[in-house]
């Protein structure tokens, strides 16, 4: 098979990486080289910044409205080629094709769609007194850098792209090299759409060559990352020093906590199940950590094992596949050790633990069991470090307060989700519990408006709605003697 050749764009033009090398990109569901992307360098970052810094002052000068009609194009551009778009997200990540028609791509066309429609809305702010009034102006920083990860590619990706742009920043932009193809497929359909050449850009490669080459450069005035924490901290002290601004998304050890007077309908079941397994595993909200009251601890447990496993883990083209493949060698290589270190830290595998081994077409793919997990101490390393794959302990505490103290019992803290029919019991924990995002009797129902964003180890900062847009900006506070 023929291997796709994937470009940077640069300057609303396709270019090759200035270094002429090439990464190859995996279909993790057959463990094959499809396609290859730019190896790039500070050379071509440098090359995309001047030309942002070029079309920088027409893009901040164009009305609000002017550049939300850019991105509707674009959000149209992407809804008309959903099902292909799908099918290639899939093949890049591994993940099933119907997650990613029915979540990834809509969801890139909703951040899209979401962020033209803020910067139209986004209501100014004044003070008034007797003295003057106060006009606080809501500026464009200029060239901004935005580095996402392999997970949710395209959803994340736009997720960056769309409030920078809104707010009227030209943007660099770094896909994850794992998964490129559909950053590319964007660069072409900002090219077909008319984007003025320079306000994206999108420089594919590897993380410490490019990314890093826009966290350092010094006319890039802010950085978006979202990815894992090591590379967070990396960024963060990195940016410090230019006092640049920076905005994380790290990692997570979510609780979903699951009390004994939870509506534990059928429906809710599935959804405490999807909030494991979902994209196997590999979405930084998914709890990975089920607490479950003790006393229908028994009863919930057979349950819950009932539905795992009849998921079927399968070629993420058929329909009727749950889980798909890992997203990479490394990745899937990396999950089975945490899965063999929970072994050794004295858990027992309820289910799942595996590989596994398909036919035809996926033999050779990276394939995982949904596999679940108890019997291990709350403060072992399976239960405090991330895995992010298709890995969930089981964990039984007797009151409120365990609850909440073993829900703390990690360094991370994006989200978690409580399950309980009580609303004082639900405000007390969401009070305690040090989660930036905290889902009642749901999960990953997402409105974007709210913040979005993890404290401890899991980020700095928020995205989403107005905090986005406040990120993308600098206010200047204008006072006018009356
Ligand atoms: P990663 O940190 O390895 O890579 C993320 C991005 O950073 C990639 O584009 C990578 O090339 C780049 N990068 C790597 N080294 C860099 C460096 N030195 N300088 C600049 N950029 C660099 O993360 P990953 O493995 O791609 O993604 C998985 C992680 O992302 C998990 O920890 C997951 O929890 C996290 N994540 C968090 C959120 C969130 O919203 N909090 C969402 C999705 C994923």
């Amino acid at each position: 098979m023929e291997t796709i050749t994937l470009a940077n764009l640069i300057d609303g033009k396709l270019a090759a990486p200035a270094s002429g090398a090439h990464l190859d990109v995996f279909e993790p569901a057959t463990g094959k080289v499809y396609a290859c992307c730019p190896d790039s360098d500070a050379r071509d970052v440098e090359a995309a910044v001047a030309a942002a810094q070029r079309a920088a002052p027409a893009w901040a000068a164009l009305s609000a409205g002017e550049r939300a009609k850019h991105l509707h194009r674009l959000a149209d551009a992407i809804e008309a080629r959903l099902g292909e778009l799908a099918r290639e997200e899939s093949r890049d990540s591994g993940k099933p094709v119907n997650l990613a028609r029915s979540v990834d791509i809509p969801r890139a066309v909703a951040n899209l769609r979401f962020f033209a429609e803020a910067i139209t809305q986004w209501p100014g702010e004044s003070h008034v007194d007797v003295r003057a009034v106060n006009v606080t102006l809501r500026q464009a920083l200029g060239v901004v850098g935005c580095i996402s990860p392999w997970n949710l590619p395209l959803y994340l990706f736009t997720w960056k792209i769309a409030p920078a742009l809104a707010a009227g920043n030209t943007v660099v932009a770094k896909p994850s090299e794992i998964t490129p193809f559909t950053a590319f497929r964007l660069s072409e359909l900002a090219i077909e759409c008319g984007f003025p050449p320079g306000v994206l850009n999108i420089v594919h490669g590897l993380g410490p060559k490019v990314g890093q080459a826009i966290v350092e450069h010094p006319k890039i005035k802010a950085v978006s990352f979202t990815g894992s924490t090591r590379t967070g901290a990396f960024i963060a002290e990195t940016a410090s020093r230019q006092f640049k601004k920076v905005s994380l998304e790290m990692g997570g050890k979510n609780p979903a906590i699951v009390f004994a007077d939870a509506d534990l309908s059928d429906a809710n079941l599935d959804t405490i199940v999807r909030s494991g397994f979902s994209n196997q595993g590999e979405i930084c909200l998914c709890g990975s950590r089920l607490l479950v009251e003790r006393s229908i601890y028994g009863e919930f447990k057979r349950r819950y094992l009932d539905k795992v496993k009849a998921l079927r883990v399968g070629d993420p083209n058929d329909a009727d596949s749950n889980l798909g493949a890992l997203v990479s060698k490394p990745h899937f290589e990396k999950v089975m050790g945490c899965i063999a270190r929970a072994r050794e830290e004295g858990g027992t595998i309820l289910t799942g633990g595996n590989p596994v081994k398909l036919h035809g077409r996926c033999a050779d793919g990276w394939f995982i069991a949904p596999t679940v997990i108890e019997g291990l101490p709350q403060d072992c390393a399976t239960n405090r470090e991330e895995i992010f794959g298709p890995v969930v302990t089981l964990i039984p505490f007797d009151s409120e307060d365990e609850a909440v103290a073993i829900a703390n019992g990690t360094d991370y803290g994006l989200a978690a989700s409580v399950w309980t029919r009580d609303l004082a019991r639900a405000h007390r924990i969401s009070e305690h519990i040090d989660f930036g995002i905290v889902w009642v009797n749901c999960w990953m129902l997402r409105d974007l408006r709210t913040p979005f964003g993890g404290v401890k180890h899991s980020g700095m900062g928020r995205e989403g709605g107005v905090d986005a847009l406040r990120f993308f900006t600098e206010p200047k506070n204008v006072c006018i003697a009356t």
